[in-house]
């Protein structure tokens, strides 16, 4: 998928253009169906007519899978704008407009909390922030992460939803990879078990690097889930793609995932799946 089309030499965010948001209802991108928003929200932000599963706030999701008295942390990290990039606008506009717009710094937030008995270090990425792109911040702040499960010994779950590494943050923020790659190989050499859970979309640098690597790489139904996108791919390989190509069912089917799990589900299937593997 991409963030933005372009439109008569106009750049037009798809988002907003497939979500449409009036006033108390959303509108089902899937089914078409007049959502109240307050039934959304009772439902984890999942269409209760079709099952699509709406994109979902890092906070949110914090709160739906970890026991009452998480603590968030890390949370102090700021992007310098090290390029001194400008596009559209600048980017350190961009940067103040998504803190107003989501309170959050960057595109991250690391919690320690419980699932159950099981003690965690979370961290989620906030896709309403730019994108949920990678750059140093949210490459530091993954890091950290990765070192508090080494130091405690706590499972890690990384929770993706972003386009990929954060172009105004060029070098710095593909480095971001190769970082990230580092911290989970020595995490796999302690034995602490790292959960990779992708929900929709989770694309570019993220899926090359961690949100590929974990010891069980799971994601949400209908997950938009790749690399490159499907139209470079149809452009590259010259072939027409087949039918619901890099969903998440798909991607199960192909053997890239190791299990597709409905949100409602997510938290049992978590707890269980820790009590398996560290008991
Ligand atoms: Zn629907």
């Amino acid at each position: 998928m991409s963030w933005f089309k372009r439109e008569d030499n106009k750049i037009v965010n798809t988002e907003e253009r497939t979500v449409r948001t009036e006033g108390l209802w959303t509108k089902c991108p899937s089914c078409g169906k007049a959502i109240f928003n307050a039934d959304l929200e009772a439902n984890q932000q999942v269409c209760p007519a079709c099952g699509h599963h709406f994109k979902m706030g890092a906070r949110e999701r914090l709160a739906l899978l970890l026991e009452p008295g998480y603590q968030l942390v890390d949370l102090e990290l700021k992007s310098t704008d090290p390029l001194n990039f400008t596009d559209l606008k600048p980017y350190k506009k961009r940067l103040v407009d998504a803190q107003k717009k989501t309170g959050l710094n960057d595109a991250i937030v690391n919690a320690l909390g419980n699932i159950g008995k099981h003690e965690v270090v979370i961290s989620a990425m906030e896709y309403a922030f730019i994108g949920g792109s990678m750059g140093a911040v949210v490459g530091e702040t993954i890091a950290r992460a990765v070192d508090r499960s080494l130091e405690t010994r706590r499972p890690l779950i990384i929770i993706s939803a972003s386009g990929g590494a954060r172009m105004m943050e060029g070098i710095a923020s593909l480095m971001q990879l190769a970082k990230i790659s580092a911290g989970l190989a020595r995490l796999d050499d302690a034995k602490v078990p790292y959960i990779s859970v992708m929900t929709d979309p989770t694309t570019g640098g993220v899926t090359a690097s961690f949100a590929m690597l974990g010891d069980l790489n799971i994601a949400e139904p209908g997950a938009l889930i790749g690399f490159a996108g499907p139209r470079v791919i149809e452009q590259t390989i010259r072939q027409k793609l087949p039918e619901g190509f890099q969903r998440s069912e798909f991607l199960l089917q192909h053997g890239f995932l190791d299990a597709v799990v409905p949100r409602k589900e997510m938290k049992e299937y978590l707890e269980r799946t820790l009590t398996w593997m560290v008991g």
